[in-house]
């Protein structure tokens, strides 16, 4: 089973990659200054190597955990007798909380800020940046979500579930396909946009520390972290002050980012 959920996970993840790209390429918002084929193959390479470490890393641990808390009737939706689609719905926005507050820590902890300013360091920003995370950043939120199917006691289909949505939710509002600013305002009353998560990548100093959300936006309402931006000037620039330049997309300064 955990095999299976692991597949049906990276088949989705790169079916919505590969579509996104080609409507990047179809509708670009902005032209690449990268040359794309070089940010496809680096940031894919990133993230199958993270894939392959997470899987033999991660899945005892997080299987584990799951079948202990099935087994004992140990977390808050055993204790709260939560089964079905109620379990998957309340699984997947407790998961899209606690994914919102560990990116909040990521940005203010300075340890962990380390591993998450790689994510951070790409001078552009397309659905290939989804694919760019440092191994140490994943391995500590596996850790994490471990501490929470513990507390939570999940099952096993409602973790895929906000797994699939997670991944989809940030391939999305990575991408740049030129989608108009008055559907991204509708869609944005829900989701993430891409031009609400510009703006959480922006060098604009009013655009520091805002839009930490993953799926759904209102933990940024909220939680007083949301920023509506159309300025053009804060959609312009992203990335970080430093690096800049090649050593943004050379595979040993990225491994080496956290030192
Ligand atoms: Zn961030």
């Amino acid at each position: 089973m955990p095999t299976f959920a692991f597949l049906i996970r990276t088949g989705a993840f790169f079916g919505i990659f590969f579509g996104l790209l080609i409507a990047e390429w179809l509708a670009p918002r902005t032209a690449a200054a990268q040359k794309k084929s070089f940010r496809v193959l680096f940031h894919l390479g990133i993230s199958i190597a993270n894939s392959v470490i997470l899987y033999l890393v991660m899945t005892w641990p997080t299987v584990s955990a799951i079948v202990y808390t099935e087994r004992h009737g140990v977390g808050a939706a055993h204790l709260l007798g939560l089964g079905g689609w109620a379990e998957i719905a309340a699984t997947i926005i407790l998961f899209d909380i606690w994914d919102y507050w560990m990116h909040r820590a990521f940005h203010k902890v300075p340890f962990m800020w380390r591993f998450h300013r790689a994510h951070h360091s790409d001078m552009e920003l397309d659905v290939t940046t989804a694919a760019r995370f440092h191994i140490g950043e994943l391995v500590l939120s596996g850790c994490s979500k471990c501490l929470m199917i513990l507390v939570w006691g999940p099952s096993l289909w409602g973790l895929v579930t906000f797994d699939l949505l997670l991944n989809a939710a940030s391939l999305f509002h990575h991408s740049n396909v030129n989608i108009p600013m008055a559907l991204q305002d509708k869609i944005e009353r829900l989701i993430v946009t891409p031009r609400m998560h510009r703006c959480h990548h922006s060098l604009h100093r009013d655009c520091f520390n805002t839009n930490f959300a993953t799926i759904l936006s209102l933990w940024d309402r909220l939680f007083g972290s949301y920023r509506w931006s159309r300025v053009k000037s804060e959609l312009e620039l992203v990335g970080l002050s430093s690096p800049r330049g090649a050593a943004t997309m050379k595979i040993k300064p990225f491994l080496l980012t956290p030192l």
